[in-house]
């Protein structure tokens, strides 16, 4: 198995770091590769080759941009095979699911390909004699910050976007699983992107975005990671009117009425809440079901999570890797303790294996009280909660009883169940019988403290532009 040589992509080349830092495999704990760090020198480097790169790409014709951003997309698909391993050893995730984030990394870039064709304008009609349009323009060189969860398609979304667009990108991929940006960077340059369009860099999170953000020229930031975080980031945004795209936390609800296969749905969630260990910001988490049916549910689902085979990604028969790093593990062990001892009933999990790597098995807490924790706070891992509900209405209003509103599920047959569920959630994404949130054809983004805007979809490059009026009065 090979993990890539890690360095830093500034201005179309590779360059060596000074400094470095170990990345380190979640399943055995052991070293795989060094991060290159990042100095201030590499990051004013950074934003000199991104400028370069602007007044090249945002010149360049979208049906190239275009033809670019495909051939690096079809590259990624056909190296999907060399590239997989990398990720799983870096994120712990089954090799098949690390194949599967390829191809939706391959798809981000394909859609927004297209999107970059139907960057439109309009013109309005007006009194004779002048004519008003509106065209959408590249908004420059947009800072971005991807986290470690899905290693290759987190930042394809940053740079499908910025690209798409016509910005020139410097994108700061995560400290514990480079490998995903370096072979993105890697299927551009060999699809022949001009140098400076995008730029690579690791390092100190907090060093690189608080020299970046503040620059005149960045202008747009673009993160993906926890509501706190991204706070930090907007409030730092702000002093420059920078605008921001902010994708966070979440703790999303699924509403289970009485009217579904309710033991296939709860053998469906269970298998849904392993997927990449539960460290999905739209991972199902907090399960209302009705009283008629929880039962059984959870009885299904409790079966089902306990069946889940966890083991190294790389094994074929694994179903569930690691957790990503050692601050998930002690964050879920602190919450299911606290709901333990607040009165929740542990139907499966809960206590981790013995032995090198981040393992923590599929966790299922019922009939969990108010005042725990895990109540309010995001797991970002594999932890699910199943508490019964009166009816609708209390699902309802106990969904909605966070301060999160990124993903939302409901499992029902009735059309008049899907009309409450679509009128009374507070979210950015609905899904109604299935447990898929984000697909590259649709927006994806939340609202409250999971974030502002919204990526994919027809109004994914929408933050990347910016609006331009002309009022032309004709002679
Ligand atoms: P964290 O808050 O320490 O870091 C989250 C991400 O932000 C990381 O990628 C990190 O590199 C980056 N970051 C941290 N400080 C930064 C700074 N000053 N400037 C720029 N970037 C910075 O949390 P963590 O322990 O890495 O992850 C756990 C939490 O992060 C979870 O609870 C979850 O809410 C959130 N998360 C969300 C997503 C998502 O898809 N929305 C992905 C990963 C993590």
């Amino acid at each position: 198995m090979t993990y890539p040589d890690l360095n830093l992509f500034i201005g179309g080349r590779w360059r060596k770091a000074a400094d470095t830092l170990p990345v380190l495999n979640p399943a055995t704990e052991e070293e795989i590769g060094r991060l290159p760090v990042a100095r201030q020198t590499d990051l004013e480097d950074a934003l000199e080759a991104a400028d370069q790169g602007f007044r090249i790409w945002r010149r360049t014709a979208p049906r190239v941009r275009a033809q670019i951003i495909l051939k690096a997309a079809s590259l990624l698909r056909e190296r999907a095979e060399q590239i997989a391993p990398s990720i799983t050893m870096e994120n712990g995730k089954p090799l098949v699911q690390s194949r599967m984030e390829i191809v939706r990394g391959a798809e981000f870039f394909e859609w927004d390909a297209g999107e970059a064709q139907r960057l439109y304008g309009h013109v309005v009609p007006s009194a004779p004699g002048i004519r008003y349009s509106v065209i959408r323009e590249p908004a420059g060189i947009v800072a971005g910050f991807a986290p470690w969860n899905f290693p290759l398609s987190q930042p394809a979304r940053k740079v499908a976007g910025a690209l798409a667009s016509g910005c020139s990108i410097i994108l700061k991929a995560a400290e514990e699983t480079p490998a995903g940006a370096i072979h993105i960077a890697r299927a551009f340059q060999d699809a022949g992107l001009p140098d400076g369009v995008l730029n690579l860099v690791f390092g100190h999170p907090a060093e690189i975005s608080s020299y970046l953000i503040p620059q005149d020229r960045i202008r747009v930031v673009a993160f993906t990671g926890s509501t706190s975080v991204g706070i930090h980031l907007t409030e730092m945004a702000a002093r420059s009117m920078t605008p921001v795209l902010m994708e966070l936390g979440g703790h999303a609800p699924v509403i289970v009425c009485d009217d579904v296969d309710l033991q296939a749905a709860g053998r469906m969630s269970a298998t849904r809440k392993a997927r990449n260990s539960g460290q999905v910001c739209t991972s199902p988490t907090r399960f209302f079901v009705m009283e008629q049916g929880y039962q059984a549910f959870a009885a299904a689902f409790a079966e089902r999570a306990a069946a889940v085979r966890m083991g190294n990604g790389l094994d074929a028969a694994t179903e569930m890797g690691p957790v990503a790093n050692h601050r998930r593990i002690a964050a879920l062990d602190a919450l299911v303790e606290d709901a333990r001892a607040k009165g929740a009933k542990v139907l499966a999990g809960g206590t981790r294996p013995n032995g090198p790597g981040y393992f923590f098995p599929v966790t299922v807490l019922a009939e969990v009280p108010d005042d725990a924790r895990v109540m309010r706070e995001e797991p970002f891992g594999p932890l699910a909660i199943i508490n019964p509900v009166r009816d609708l209405d209390d699902a309802i209003t106990r969904a909605n009883s966070l301060p999160y509103g990124l993903a939302a599920y409901g499992f029902t047959h009735s059309a008049a169940n899907v009309d409450r569920l679509t009128d009374g959630i507070e979210a950015g994404n609905l899904s109604i019988n299935t447990l898929e949130a984000s697909v590259a054809e649709v927006p994806f983004g939340g609202v409250k403290l999971s974030g502002h805007g919204r990526e994919g979809g027809a109004e994914g490059l929408h933050h990347y532009t910016v609006t331009k009026t002309i009022s032309h009065k004709m002679e």
